[in-house]
């Protein structure tokens, strides 16, 4: 007798027709035609159950700010950076979890149950901390949330910005961020690097760096930092987010760099929607992505992870917590749309993200937490297509948010009275 069976469902490996069975939290059996007893059942009606996606890179202290106090009106990085300063003496804990609260609601609607995101430890006062922290214990129930100490002024170019940041960590802030591409010098951003692994190695914390978000082909810091991971033993613990330069660099020097990203097993974070939108910025025409080497890194062996980053804030008034929307502009920025780009692309925001984060237990095996998606669409291709529905959401086996397919009323002569918006219309699987 299990508590919920959820009958005839798609998974993201291929499988069509399965059956998911689900005992106190924990999957407990996932098979076709499974003949059992449950207290519920769910018919998934032939559409895609996907683990939760993960998010490997956000900023959750400074999402939903959007306009305070002003806009940013450049649109680059450097004035979204000079308006968070301008904003960061303002802020106060509850409207810091508020926003932040407001914004997990979005996630969890999303389907988005694991997040990873940078907390500013530029001012001395650490209300950012305080209140990601108090975020942090609030949503445990329904979304895991990491933190990553991050001196978004610089490490050395920050007053007291190494006090602030190791305080961040006593405090109880789980990973050691860095921006060693805005320290004053490309010596002082080297140095970051070094000290910040260190720091890592003595507390045994993993690494999440902002590292090269610049379009300078000459902003090495990802070589330091493979470097130092390498040093201190850090093997697997280690994040490079964003890599944008690594878009504007000699290929020679990447045809060097890659495989020392791959010895040290970092994970590669770039962030699509906000690498598109902020790269670029001073070139005329023709202008730079200024997205990494996602193809090349993931033929090397390398774990790629996307990130959402931003959501209605400094940098990007778009963004709606939706991992697919991030997808999605990733094949188009990579053009990795065969079949079997777009299935590597759908694991960059599910099993890479997982990995990137060192999370246990993930994903729709059998003994690990009921925590799935089911979507309105029949298989990842479409999913990435459609950025569907997410019709149920589900935590250790409890539906934590649900919204009725779309399906759209038509009045059209000779033609069919509805149209489920999930549907391919092709009427032939889009996967092989
Ligand atoms: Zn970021």
């Amino acid at each position: 007798m299990f508590d919920l069976i959820i009958k005839n469902a798609n998974l993201p490996d291929g499988r069509t027709g399965m059956d998911i069975a689900i005992a106190g939290g924990r999957i407990a059996a996932i098979e076709a035609n499974l003949v059992a007893e449950a207290a519920e059942t769910i018919d998934a009606t032939g559409r895609l159950i996907s683990p939760p996606f993960v998010d490997p890179h956000f900023h959750m202290d400074a999402t939903l700010s959007l306009g305070l106090p002003r806009m940013n009106v450049s649109g680059t990085l450097l004035e979204g950076i000079a308006l968070w300063g301008e904003l960061r003496p303002t802020l106060t804990v509850e409207a810091l979890v508020e926003r932040a609260l407001s914004y997990c609601d979005l996630a969890v609607s999303q389907g988005l149950l694991h997040i990873r995101t940078h907390v500013d430890t530029s001012d001395p006062k650490l209300t950012t901390v305080e209140a990601m922290l108090e975020v942090k214990e609030k949503v445990a129930p329904y979304i895991d949330l990491q933190l990553v100490a991050f001196p978004q002024d610089g490490y050395y170019r920050a007053k007291d910005g190494e006090a602030s940041l190791n305080r961040a960590l006593d405090m109880g802030v789980d990973v050691v961020g860095g921006i060693p591409h805005f320290e004053r010098t490309m010596d002082d951003g080297a140095k970051s690097v070094a000290a910040l692994c260190r720091i890592a190695a003595e507390r045994g914390l993993s690494v999440d760096m902002h590292c090269d978000e610049t379009d300078d082909p000459m902003s090495r810091h990802i070589e330091t930092l493979a470097a130092e991971t390498v040093r201190h033993g850090l093997q697997g613990r280690v994040a490079g987010s964003h890599l944008t330069s690594m878009h504007s660099m000699d290929n020679y020097y990447v045809s060097k760099l890659i495989p020392l990203i791959a010895e040290a097993e970092i994970n590669a974070i770039p962030n699509p929607l906000i690498n598109i939108m902020l790269q670029g910025r001073h070139d005329t025409y023709p202008k730079r992505r200024g997205m990494t080497r996602v193809r090349e890194l993931l033929a090397a062996g390398i774990n790629v992870a996307f990130g959402h980053d931003c959501v209605m804030d400094p940098w990007y008034s778009m963004g709606s917590g939706d991992m697919l929307e991030v997808a999605h502009m990733a094949i188009h920025v990579t053009q990795m749309a065969s079949i079997e780009d777009k299935k590597a692309i759908f694991d960059c925001i599910t099993v890479n993200s997982a990995k990137a984060l060192g999370l246990d237990g993930y994903g729709l095996s059998v003994g690990n937490q009921a925590n799935l998606v089911m979507l309105q669409a029949e298989d990842v291709i479409e999913a990435l297509r459609l950025k569907p529905a997410r019709l149920i959401v589900m935590r250790n086996g409890k539906v934590i948010s649900k919204v009725e397919p779309k399906v759209a009323a038509l009045s059209l002569p000779g033609r069919p009275g509805s149209l489920d918006c999930g549907f391919n219309p092709t009427g032939r699987p889009a996967r092989d």
